[in-house]
């Protein structure tokens, strides 16, 4: 049994990192994981848990700093729990996100010959190495110790933090989450406490358009009406002249789920519209959209890239969402199929393709596992193939089919680089060659990493 005590301090050098960014070290063999210590660092810490196989300490001083330590940019940083890479400057962030995905590819994978690139960050000048990068903001209301609060939830809790300015968000998010504080505060309107389900504004949401600045505000309500409209309406607009819409969105449920189903408009237009790359998106308040659209387009354009389309394909766009991905292939590609679990995305992607003039993408409803099967009884092939699955991965069946249908290149845009390379493995094994893997920086300061991987059908 080794020797450590909850609640006691001890020194420690940090030898690894997980990939979720917690250090790793060791006391007497016995592993320990720290928020916030950077490889290569001495540390104090204290013990706040021990488990069987390895305990967790607190981060109490850096002794031996690593050169790649910095200041965290955002005041809220060790109160929120979002941004968990902060305290390491953005190279080497980049550097954790490329390592991170070269172990999985490798250990789980069992990939070895793939060429597997550095990870592509956002520049100085794109997103000021990725502040306030974020189009999409959801700040949760509600009565904490001190008063009205409306910022975001304590790490693992449900305790909300009040917080005017976050360093990842939009700045004009932050401008409306301090307009709306003050309107309630000013009016005594009463706010949602989740316990008795009871109190009226849940949340404030924004969305911002990246290219075109225009701004949606939605006030998710625990309740059908907002008093004092006018001049609520009035608060805003007079202040934010990029403000194009406003909504109330009811959400009267005992939920964690944000937004309820009904939206009422109180101000201005339906949707906003953003652009990806030349496609133009009109966005409402229940869209699902890109949360960063710089680096959505670096992903797209080395999708594009990789798929490597001559004009006479037939493209299959699995996990389609709102058919983002799907636009950008048909611009050379014969014809396009988007396959989508989510009806109103399939709508919405309709709804894309009319707006950008596209008419060679036909979307389908339904699971890819199912769909494709399907598709391949009828007759239906594909020579390239994308997927972009959410974080679970591709479904078995799914990826039956495509060693079936043998296209010529697949290539998998993934969020997790596990699952990724479990898949990978399943293919490799199966009569694809995975060539090429572009990890890509959508989520700056946060451990996630999104890659896009080429993979080509081996002719024996
Ligand atoms: N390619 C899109 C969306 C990717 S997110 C984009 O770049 O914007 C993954 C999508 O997969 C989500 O829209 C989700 O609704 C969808 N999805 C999840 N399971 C699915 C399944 N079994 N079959 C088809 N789509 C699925």
């Amino acid at each position: 049994m080794v020797n450590i005590k909850k609640n006691e301090n001890y020194t420690i050098d940090i030898t690894g990192m997980t990939h979720e960014g917690q250090g790793v070290g060791r006391i007497e063999n016995f592993t320990v994981f720290t928020e916030r210590a950077i490889v290569g660092e001495t540390v104090e810490i204290k013990i706040i848990k021990i488990n069987k196989s390895y305990a967790v300490g607190k981060l109490i001083k850096v002794i031996k700093p690593s050169s790649n330590r910095t200041e965290p940019f955002c005041h809220a940083f060790k109160r929120c729990g979002g941004c968990n890479l902060q305290h390491m400057s953005y190279k080497a962030q980049l550097d954790f996100k490329t390592n991170t995905v070269k172990d999985s590819l490798k250990r789980i994978g069992k990939i070895e010959d793939a060429v597997i690139h550095d990870t592509i960050g956002m520049s100085a000048e794109s997103g000021q190495e990725g502040k306030n990068y974020r189009n999409k903001a959801q700040y949760p209301v509600g009565n904490a110790k001190d008063g009205l609060a409306v910022g975001f939830y304590a790490p693992r809790s449900h305790d909300i933090v009040d917080n005017p300015t976050c360093g990842i968000q939009n700045e004009i998010s932050d401008r409306v989450r301090n307009i709306v504080k003050e309107f309630i505060a000013d009016n005594g309107i009463s706010v949602y406490d989740e316990a008795s389900n009871r109190g009226l504004v849940r949340h404030v949401m924004t969305r911002v358009g990246f290219k075109t600045g225009e701004v949606m505000v939605v006030i998710v309500i625990n309740g059908s009406d907002f008093p004092k409209k006018k001049a609520f309406i009035e608060a805003l607009t007079s202040r934010i002249n990029a403000i194009k819409s406003i909504f109330l969105n009811v959400n009267t449920q005992k939920t964690n789920v944000i937004l309820g189903d009904e939206n009422i408009k109180l101000y201005g237009e339906d949707t906003i519209t953003d652009y990806i790359g030349r496609f133009r998106f009109k966005i409402s308040p229940l869209s699902f959209f890109q949360i960063n659209a710089v680096q959505t387009e670096v992903l797209y354009e080395k999708a594009l890239k990789y798929a490597d389309l001559q004009g006479s394909e037939v493209v299959f766009d699995l996990y389609c969402g709102i058919g983002t991905i799907s636009l950008f292939l048909s611009q050379k590609a014969k014809r396009v199929y988007g396959v989508e679990v989510v009806e109103e995305a399939i709508r919405d992607a309709e709804k894309n393709a009319e707006l950008n003039s596209v008419d060679n993408v036909e979307f389908i409803a339904g699971e890819a596992e199912k769909v494709i099967p399907e598709l391949y009884k009828q007759g239906v092939k594909a020579d390239v193939v994308v997927v972009d699955p959410p974080r679970k991965g591709c479904d078995e069946v799914l990826l039956d089919t495509l060693v079936k249908m043998q296209p010529e290149r697949i290539v998998y845009v993934s969020c997790n680089p596990s699952t990724l390379a479990r898949d990978l493995k399943y293919l490799s094994e199966n009569g694809f060659r995975t060539v090429e893997v572009q990890p890509v920086d959508m989520f700056p300061h946060t451990t996630h990493v999104e890659c896009v991987v080429r993979l080509d059908r081996k002719h024996s």
